[in-house]
């Protein structure tokens, strides 16, 4: 129930997080994972612990996005500084991205051990969030060669619809991101920028906006809503 979409590369795992199976009520209803939108605290810790057990690790560290393109290496659990990308090499120690709309994605090399995951809306794949995590992978011991990059549910770009100058602006940077005049994709575009890089991608096809088993802050004009993630633990 709280398992959208899961991955096993043998060492380690990626999950994809659905909104259920948690214990938050309305509008956080379940599985909010956010102590930052307003829900009961005693509520997302309990969130925190069924997913943990989910994918058997032994504590969680929790990206506390920004819109912007820090990247903070995950040694203890608990919620990490603000930044928008995790990087980890300690087994045990899940590293989560939480979203409602914008991507959440990991990378992941299962023969080194390194695992990483980010959160990108429009303005991270703008400042191209994905290379910055990346480099940070890659300095941990993370080899591209052999990693997987896995995107979760986003907002699809039929249901994104933005003001045409958003639009332009990613016309040198990320064109891949660009569906029409007033629609950005912003899931091609991080998926773009990673093939780029060299990964081999896979991609949780679900649009949040459309998917009610998915939080998505459009659906409800702006909030508030939960968020819920796409998780990655080394074994
Ligand atoms: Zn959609």
């Amino acid at each position: 129930m709280l398992e959208l979409a899961k991955f096993d590369f043998g060492s380690l795992t990626v999950t994809a997080l659905s909104r259920n199976g948690g214990v938050s009520k309305f509008p956080y209803d379940t599985l909010n994972l956010s102590s930052r939108v307003g829900d009961q605290p005693e509520a997302v810790a309990s969130n925190l612990t069924k997913v943990q057990r989910l994918i058997r690790a032994d504590s969680l560290a929790v990206l506390q996005a920004e819109h912007g393109v820090k990247v903070h290496q995950a040694t203890r659990a608990g919620e990490a500084a603000p930044g928008d990308g995790l990087v980890c090499t300690k087994p045990g120690l899940g590293i989560i991205a939480l979203s409602a709309d914008c991507v959440p994605f990991a990378l992941v090399d299962p023969i080194a051990k390194v695992i990483a995951v980010g959160h990108a809306g429009w303005r991270g794949v703008l400042a191209d969030l994905m290379s910055q995590l990346s480099k940070s992978f890659v300095k941990s011991g993370g080899d591209i060669s052999q990693s997987t990059a896995i995107l979760g549910p986003a907002i699809c770009g039929s249901c994104y619809e933005v003001p045409k100058d958003r639009v332009k602006l990613f016309k040198k940077s990320n064109p891949d991101a660009i569906l029409d005049k007033t629609h950005l994709d912003i899931s091609a575009g991080v998926r773009a920028k990673l093939n780029e890089l060299g990964y081999k991608t896979n991609q949780v096809l679900a649009c949040t906006y459309e998917e009610t088993k998915l939080f998505s802050y459009r659906r409800v004009g702006g909030g508030p809503t939960g968020r819920t993630g796409l998780a990655a633990v080394i074994k």
